[in-house]
């Protein structure tokens, strides 16, 4: 019998974490044709998250629960639940009910019997989301897909279920900055997309704001893209350009006309303006000089405070 394990990070998740247990076990229950591995990362919460982690544990042999030292972010989360995750297939699902576990089945048959190696999903509406929100989500999409030759769907949840061979490459991926959608994208493989009308979550709150979200979005350019750098280049390229059409025009202009030198308030507006292009330019390079520094530390990409898995697991990469 194939074994799925689905790997839930939860960050501060303790009033959702019952509707959604008990939503996912009836699913399993119904696909009594595979077994089920439930896999929960504890993110370092600040609530009892862990407690109710545990208490499920004792109620259900197939809960195992890794839990952090600290924060670590969801990203490191994925990446442990991948890590530890003992099925043929692995899923990664919110602890919110936002992932409806009713696709499981859908998404098992499409791997089975379809021959595909990932099958994800999409919300296509954003029903319940700010506006605005919505706005620079769709834009950060549009201005990542031109710019990075990975292919980042909009809409695309975490929430996928992948065969061995993807979930391999994925962790093939060491690298410490992770940005999941463009990993799960660079990868390849046969991927199927469900899609699905937004669903809001059933208990607590989201832990992005908008800050969180904006700085996210920069790691994921950063991570997917060197285009910045290009269009910085460019930009030198023209300023330069620039400034010797305007030498060559006011050498011209004091010979001809005798022109004295006059108005400094542009010559103002071109310092401001030009050193403002610098500064951006070098803030630019140091972003990903910064990427760099912080890969070439090799620091975990997490480190486990307790967990009830056998001692013998992989242990986190040194
Ligand atoms: N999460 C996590 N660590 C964090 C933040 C979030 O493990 O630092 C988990 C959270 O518990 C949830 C999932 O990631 O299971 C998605 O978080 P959230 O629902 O806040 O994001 P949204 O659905 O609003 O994008
Ligand atoms: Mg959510």
């Amino acid at each position: 019998m194939d074994m799925i394990t689905i790997a839930v990070p939860c960050y501060n998740e303790e009033p959702a974490l019952e509707p959604f247990f008990e939503e996912l076990t009836s699913i399993a229950q119904q696909m009594d044709y595979v077994e089920f591995e439930f896999l929960f990362i504890n993110d370092g919460s600040k609530d009892g998250t862990l407690n109710k982690i545990k208490s499920l544990a004792e109620r259900d042999q197939r809960v195992k629960y890794i839990s952090f030292s600290r924060n670590f972010g969801k990203e490191a989360g994925i990446y442990a639940g991948l890590q530890n995750a003992l099925g043929d297939y692995v899923v990664i699902m919110d602890a919110d009910l936002q992932d409806p576990p009713s696709l499981l089945p859908e998404m098992y048959r499409a791997i089975k019997e379809e021959g595909y190696d990932c099958v994800g999903s999409r919300r296509v509406t954003r029903k319940g989301e700010p506006r605005i929100r919505s706005f620079f989500a769709r834009m950060f999409y549009k201005l990542i897909n031109k710019m990075s030759d990975t292919d980042i769907v909009d809409g695309a949840r975490d929430f996928q279920m992948m065969s061995r061979p993807a979930v391999d490459a994925i962790l093939s991926m060491g690298e410490v900055n992770r940005f999941s959608k463009g990993i799960f994208g660079w990868i390849g493989f046969r991927k199927k997309w469900l899609e699905y009308e937004n669903v809001e979550r059933v208990a607590g709150e989201t832990k992005w704001s908008f800050w969180k979200l904006f700085l996210y979005a920069i790691e994921g350019i950063v991570a997917f893209s060197t285009t910045p750098l290009v269009i910085s280049s460019v930009f030198g390229l023209f300023c330069c350009m620039l400034a010797f059409v305007m030498i060559l025009v006011i050498i011209v202009r004091t010979l001809v006309f005798g022109d004295p030198t006059s108005g400094w308030p542009s010559l103002v507006c071109i310092i401001l303006l030009l050193s403002g292009i610098q500064m951006l330019c070098i803030g630019i390079v140091g972003q990903y000089m910064a990427k760099t520094y912080l890969e070439t530390k090799k620091r975990p990409i997490y480190i486990i405070g307790e967990s009830n898995l056998p001692k013998n697991s992989p242990a986190p990469r040194i």
